[in-house]
């Protein structure tokens, strides 16, 4: 069996900038892309943004690109200086030893002189059928505000937040700017964000905060035309026209397939960098994008690191191949 140089695991904006730079080094890196499921939620090869109808923050999109068109790019033109796809999931990671060994889900076992993890992180959702179905059909219902907030369909529209920690208190605050009214709905009668940023909700004008209330269903056909909360004291059922709806109820990162490898995570399950840099706590084992940053979550941020892991790789390489 002959080693891969640089293996990348993940094929969002960081795996496939991490697979364009190594490609463009000459390392013929092999991308692991994933194999698509839909349960509880749907993943798909290519990341958050194969769920993303529009995204109109990435540089050099004037007219905005959809997710899945970014995406097929990104692929494109690592393709196109020679990365190598595979369909499958990393299941077990060996890092024990040099060469390192990937387990994947067809049961191949890959060797690779150096791994770029950018597996990303998905965000959680409250499992509901009408909410995933409108989440993935473009129909208003989103997990981003910063990513989606500001389309027109969005604008001078009542929209609703769920959930009671620091993300979504951002993304309420970051609505204010769009919407005629936000309405922050939470399960509890007390927020888990910092006090900062419960208070920029709680003293916005257009802002009204509904204590004990769980998101029971999501109305509407093609758009979503209102919500279903019930009480979670009295078990009453109440009815919120709404045009938009933002889940903000946290993320999970992708790294169960790193159990038992050594790489370090932090509490909430993400990679732990060294510094600045890409480098994990072990030589020749990187990470880029969600997976290893619960901060700013954007594809162009995750698309920067995936370049930082790639060069990170390629010096290593050239120091200890
Ligand atoms: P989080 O702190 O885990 O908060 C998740 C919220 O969602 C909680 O209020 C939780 O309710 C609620 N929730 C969970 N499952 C739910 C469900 N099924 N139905 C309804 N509500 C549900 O997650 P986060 O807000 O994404 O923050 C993650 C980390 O990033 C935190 O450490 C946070 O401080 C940090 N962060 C920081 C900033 C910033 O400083 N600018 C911004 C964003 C995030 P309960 O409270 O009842 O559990």
């Amino acid at each position: 069996m002959s080693v891969e140089q640089v293996v990348i695991i993940g094929s969002g904006p960081a795996g496939w900038t991490a697979a364009i730079y190594a490609a463009r080094a000459n390392l013929e890196p092999l991308c692991l892309i994933g194999v698509p499921r839909t349960n509880p939620a749907p993943v798909l090869p290519g990341g958050q943004l194969m769920l993303t109808t529009d995204v109109e923050n990435y540089p050099g999109f004037p007219e905005g690109i959809s997710g899945p068109d970014m995406m097929q790019h990104f692929q494109s033109q690592a393709e196109r200086f020679g990365t190598r796809i595979k369909g499958v999931d990393v299941v077990k990671c060996d890092f024990s030893s040099r060469p390192f060994q990937l387990t994947c889900s067809d049961g191949e076992t890959i060797e690779a002189a150096s791994v770029i993890i950018a597996t990303g992180a998905t965000a959680n959702w409250v499992g509901l059928d009408n909410e995933l179905r409108l989440a993935t059909s473009g129909g208003g219902v989103s997990a981003c505000a910063v990513c989606d907030g500001a389309l027109p369909l969005f604008r001078d529209k009542p929209l609703a937040v769920i959930g009671g920690g620091d993300s979504a208190m951002e993304e309420a605050s970051y609505l204010t700017k769009f919407a005629s009214i936000v309405h922050v709905i939470h399960r509890r009668d007390s927020f888990r964000a910092s006090k900062v940023m419960q208070t920029r909700v709680l003293e916005a004008d257009n802002t009204t905060v509904h204590w004990n209330k769980q998101l029971v269903d999501v109305l509407g056909e093609d758009l979503i035309s209102g919500i279903e909360l019930e009480d979670t004291v009295t078990g009453d059922r109440s009815t919120l026209e709404v045009s938009g709806l933002f889940v903000a109820i946290g993320h999970t990162p992708a790294t169960a397939f790193l159990d038992g490898s050594g790489v370090e995570l932090d509490a909430a399950g993400y990679v732990l960098l060294q510094g600045e840099s890409s480098h994990t706590n072990i030589e020749g084992v990187y990470a880029a994008g969600d997976v290893a940053d619960a901060t700013y979550r954007q594809a162009v941020s995750a698309a920067g690191m995936g370049c930082k892991a790639a060069l990170d790789a390629e010096r290593w390489l050239a120091e200890h191949a």
